[in-house]
């Protein structure tokens, strides 16, 4: 029996990267419903190909000139518009699996929906989980969904761990989450301050969507990643470490309490945890080009240096602080990345924002999925008056 999927932010660089592995495995495979933002044309050519029974796109102006498109190529999709559409189709009685790709906070509701609804739920879309938290936990436990990671990171700690989470606790230690530095590694911090959104762009291994693109050059993605390692794996937040290595071959790895590492290894590829998200616990072909030892030069390891990323120790601040914080945080990120890339801050004041933002919002209710979305909401209005507060 194929596997109905659902992928949400299909149009992305997860989303075709899910699409790729999918096309190499149509025997497995079937895609039920696609969603995008604002990229008609490549969704129409996403329909074309997967013939899904459902798309969904984020604005009513955007559905519109999809369905014009779908109806002018005789296509049977049937054109939808979110945000409801989008828990429909991630919630849908004919849908195994839910790929979660979305950026931003804007993907929480249709992750909860997944998960409610008891399916196996692939999470690329951290800022879901770093808003969603204690709430998004239990909505996977109480809807009996499977949730996998598919951040590479996540993805090898997953595969590093015991398979009984009952063990977890008494058998690790810590687990060492691997970052590659991005291209601001061996820069000045003092020359931080002018770069552009280009240069901030231009990730050493990997081409991604452009928000998480500078979050890999404030580190802000690690800082992201550690709150997510904190909820998939229920650890403390001292037993989450961070170490550079820039080469990301390991990419991440679980100390037990014997002192043993386990890590697991390979091209910096994303296909390779969207096809083990996939098919776990199976193997399937991800299409990456396999890692050749005889051409690997060195592995080298560095600390993340202070002054050069100091968005990076607000996750475990943002951790120990009430609930809610880490939604705080994400918000506030977003606004920043977004009046960054806009050129309406520095670069440097990202994580100026940050910490404006974590000091004027203290969270007092984090309990439900309105109060989060609230708080989401507050924080952003909070950090939008802040940037017109800059330069
Ligand atoms: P992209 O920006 O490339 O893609 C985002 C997708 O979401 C697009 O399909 C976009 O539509 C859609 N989208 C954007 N905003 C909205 C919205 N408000 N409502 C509905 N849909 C929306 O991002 P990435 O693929 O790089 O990242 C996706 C997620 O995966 C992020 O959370 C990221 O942190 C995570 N991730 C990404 C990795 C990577 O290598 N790229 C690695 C690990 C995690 P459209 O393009 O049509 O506008």
């Amino acid at each position: 029996m194929k596997q109905r999927l659902t992928i949400l932010g299909s149009t992305g660089s997860i989303g075709t990267s899910t699409l790729d592995v999918v096309a190499r495995h149509p025997e497995r495979y079937e895609v039920f419903a696609l969603s995008a933002a604002t990229q008609v044309d490549l969704m129409l050519a996403q329909c074309a190909q997967f013939r899904p029974r459902y798309a969904v796109m984020a604005s009513a102006a955007h559905a519109r000139q999809l369905a014009e498109k779908i109806k002018q190529n005789d296509l049977a999709t049937q054109v939808l518009q979110a945000p409801d559409a989008l828990e429909t189709i991630a919630s849908h009685e004919q849908v195994d699996a839910v790929m979660a790709a979305i950026v931003g906070a804007a993907g929480l509701a249709p992750c909860m929906a997944a998960a409610r609804a008891g399916k196996r739920l692939l999470l690329a879309n951290k800022e879901a989980l770093v808003v969603g938290g204690a709430v998004f936990m239990r909505a996977v436990r109480d809807g009996g969904a499977t949730l996998l990671p598919i951040d590479s990171e996540h993805s090898a700690i997953f595969q590093s761990l015991p398979e009984d989470p009952a063990t977890w606790h008494e058998r690790v230690d810590h687990v060492l989450l691997t970052a590659s530095g991005g291209p601001f590694r061996t820069r000045e911090p003092a020359s931080l301050r002018d770069v552009t959104p280009d240069e901030a762009c231009a990730h050493p291994n990997f081409s991604m969507g452009r928000k998480i693109s500078i979050d890999s050059a404030t580190m802000m993605n690690k800082a992201l990643e550690v709150i997510e390692a904190r909820w998939l794996f229920d650890l403390a937040p001292e037993q989450i470490k961070v170490v550079i290595h820039p080469q990301q071959i390991i990419h991440s790895m679980v100390q037990f309490r014997d002192a043993s590492i386990i890590a697991q290894l390979g091209t910096p590829d994303m296909r390779v945890p969207i096809a083990c998200g996939l098919a776990w616990p199976e193997r399937i072909a991800s299409g990456a080009p396999v890692l050749d030892f005889a051409r690997l030069a060195a592995l080298t390891f560095e600390q993340a240096d202070a002054a050069r990323f100091p968005g990076l120790h607000l996750s475990w601040q943002a951790l120990c602080a009430a609930p809610g914080t880490t939604a705080v945080l994400n918000a506030a990120n977003e606004v920043a990345v977004d009046a960054f890339l806009q050129r309406r801050i520095r670069f440097d004041q990202i994580h100026a924002l940050n910490l404006a933002t974590l000091e004027s919002v203290l969270p007092s209710d984090a309990d439900t999925l309105q109060s989060l979305l609230a708080l989401d909401a507050q924080a952003r209005a909070v950090a939008q008056q802040l940037v017109l507060g800059f330069n």
